[in-house]
């Protein structure tokens, strides 16, 4: 029976490069849908760019760019490093499009007229100096349980505490660098609590015609039971300035991201539709029969188990035939990090020379069902790449088809030998490992029988055989059937090495591969091509270059640092520095960027100093706090008064803003800084 399937992997922010981390996903969903097509099931893989939201309009900004053309330039990047990696989506999108915006106009049309829409008043943080509300991740301040400093609006990197933005002691925003305010505003509610019974029956469901397979896995399932008593209305709106679709009927109001990016889903399938003749109801309406499966990371499940099938179930659609989350990647064990050089961008590995096949394999070999996280353990990956796919399986091939051509014109003997019983047994076991999303079962399972196909090799040694004289038959009977072991290899392997079978198919001179190939043996007489070599060795000193390439490419802002010309410990030690108290901070009449500043630096009069930082800090909470000064600075005579000495402050010119220096508890003023 052909099933009718649409595949979702989520979708990448239109604002950074696809990373090895990134990969598992959009390999791990591949590989499934490669295998579904094999399979003669139809089968289709849609994702998009979410590129929505406040962190790609302020990027375009800096950039100097509208985010039409920044979108549009990630776009480029992402659609280039997914193919890089054949990862074959039939529709990579935008969900800055015409589709996605009916579709989400569609929904929510629904939803307000089932009742599932609320409006009501919301204290957010504004931004004063850059006039727009703050998301969480734009507001950073002291965290409220460990009083660590710097921490996002929603949780504490220190402590793990979270917490919500209003919160945070001391906030700051991290745009401007300006105390924020809290101003209320009118915002758009989906009444996520009222669906709670809905969902109670659906996470714990299995949909029909599935087998009795659920549509969470388990230890997905056992968290969406926590959340579900305590079921949130979700928050689907933002205020202008904003990137996104604006709200019809609410002038100012802006679609925010879950009612907006896996709507996405919906708008690059339909512009699939389009280009393809299919019809989008048969896979989205209320009654569809077709199976419909989102893959995604665990920090998603939320909104993809609970939000989203919500929403559709509302707005009359479907709802996913299943959720499919995996864990995170981490590099040699640890979290990845830019600083060590583990944080490898997709486009540095092909860059450098690296074969995307070697870490789809390896990626395989890790992954399966569950929600653990996987390792890419650089030293192993070596070590798996080298003697699985080169020194097993490429070499029952290598070892063996030079004969065919050489000896019998390129021609096969009799395939079916009872020894590929086997081979060809073991078809059903790896299908379901593929289906069940089993992938490192499913490569154990063909390792396997690589290593009996070897071991036939080398029992046979057809290198011997070939010396002596009488023994053409056996020869010829022994290389045509590694090559059919070979076949039947490549076969499984497809999904996961596809590149690998294309030129394997050629080699072979035959059809591209489909799962049901494994069933008839290659023809006695079947003539195959010339072999030429198939797949190389990593080599382990190239690992060492792609961390170090990772460790430059990674931290551009570093690399634009320009540090200043070389002085000596005398030139430094003219310049006196001192920890200075605030006494006092007062707005300057007429001045735009100044505060004036009263420092005691423990003489017997406290100094004057007129600093560059009103845009950042409100000077009644700037006094009584301790800061560092040059001390020994030549007065200088402003509009306002006299300057004696200057406040030191961190800036940059890519922003975020500007940063008063202080001391750590216990400085005194008038300390000398060295
Ligand atoms: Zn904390």
């Amino acid at each position: 029976m052909t099933r009718k399937i649409l595949v979702t992997s989520a979708l990448p922010y239109a604002n950074g490069a696809i990373h090895l981390g990134h990969l598992v996903e959009y390999i791990q969903t591949d590989i499934w849908v490669r295998f579904q097509k094999m399979s003669g099931n139809a089968c289709w893989y849609v994702c998009a760019d979410d590129t929505h939201g406040t962190p790609v309009m302020l990027r375009a900004e800096k950039d100097g760019l509208t985010p039409e053309a920044l979108i549009a330039r990630v776009h480029g990047e992402h659609a280039r490093d997914f193919s890089g990696f054949y990862v074959a989506f039939d529709n990579f999108y935008s969900t800055h499009s015409s589709e996605t915006r009916e579709c989400v106009e569609e929904i929510y049309a629904r939803l307000m007229a089932a009742g599932a829409i609320d409006k009501r008043d919301v204290e957010q943080y504004y931004d004063p100096v850059k006039r727009m509300f703050l998301p969480d991740r734009f507001i950073k301040g002291e965290c409220p349980k460990c009083g660590a400093k710097d921490q996002y609006g929603d949780n504490c990197e220190s402590c793990g505490a979270a917490y919500t933005p209003n919160e945070l002691k001391n906030p700051y925003s991290a745009v401007s660098g300006a105390r924020p305010e809290l101003r209320t505003s009118e915002h758009y509610f989906f009444k996520l609590g009222a669906c709670a019974d809905f969902l109670k029956a659906w996470t714990s469901s299995a949909p029909e015609g599935a087998g009795g397979r659920r549509r969470l896995q388990p230890e997905a399932a056992n968290k969406m039971r926590e959340w579900l008593d305590s079921l949130d209305d979700w928050d689907i709106s933002r205020d202008a300035p904003y990137f996104g679709f604006e709200i019809p009927g609410a002038p100012g109001k802006y679609f925010y991201v879950w009612l907006d990016a896996p709507i996405g889903y919906m708008g690059s399938f339909k512009n699939l539709c389009a280009r393809e003749g299919i019809d989008f109801d048969d896979y989205w309406g209320r009654d569809s029969d077709a199976e419909l499966y989102h893959f995604i990371g665990k920090d998603i499940l939320y909104f993809h188990a609970l939000f989203w099938p919500a929403v559709l179930e509302r707005a009359g659609f479907r709802t996913p035939s299943g959720v499919c989350a995996h864990g995170f990647l981490t590099v040699d064990g640890a979290k990845m990090s830019k600083s060590r050089g583990t944080f490898i961008t997709a486009e540095s590995y092909l860059a450098l020379g690296f074969d995307p096949e070697w870490l789809r394999y390896y990626y395989a070999a890790k992954l399966n069902a569950t929600m653990g996280d996987i390792d890419l353990s650089l030293e192993d990956f070596v070590a798996r790449v080298n003697s699985d796919l080169v020194g097993k399986y490429v070499n029952i091939a290598s070892r063996c088809a030079g004969f065919i051509g050489k000896k019998f014109g390129g021609r096969l003997a009799r395939t079916d030998a009872a020894w590929l019983g086997e081979f060809r047994d073991a078809a059903p076991r790896i299908a379901a490992a593929y289906e069940q999303r089993e992938f490192g079962r499913a490569v154990r399972e063909i390792m396997a029988l690589a290593d009996a196909a070897n071991v036939f090799v080398n029992d046979r040694k057809p290198w011997e055989l070939v010396r002596q004289a009488g023994r053409e038959a056996e020869l010829h009977a022994v290389c045509s059937e590694a090559i059919e072991a070979f076949r039947l290899l490549t076969l499984y392997l497809k999904p996961v090495l596809p590149k690998l079978a294309e030129a394997v198919e050629g080699f072979l001179c035959v059809a591209p591969l489909l799962w049901s190939d494994a069933e008839a043996p290659l023809p006695e007489g079947h003539a195959i091509g010339a072999y030429s070599h198939l797949m190389k060795r990593v080599e382990s000193a190239r690992i060492d270059a792609l961390v170090e390439a990772n460790k430059e490419s990674l931290a551009p802002t570093a690399a634009h640092v320009q540090v200043g010309e070389e002085i000596s410990i005398d030139d430094f030690m003219k310049v006196d520095l001192r920890v200075a108290r605030i006494v006092d901070a007062a707005r300057v009449e007429g001045a735009e960027k100044l505060l004036r500043l009263v420092l005691d630096v423990g003489e017997a009069k406290p100094r004057q100093v007129f600093a560059g930082i009103k845009s950042a800090y409100d000077p009644a909470r700037l006094v009584g706090r301790m800061t560092a000064m040059v001390a020994n600075l030549a007065p200088r005579k402003m509009k306002f008064g006299l300057s004696e000495g200057m406040v030191l402050a961190a800036s940059s010119e890519e922003g975020p803003g500007i940063f008063l220096l202080s001391p750590d508890d216990g400085a005194l003023p008038g300390m000398r800084i060295k």
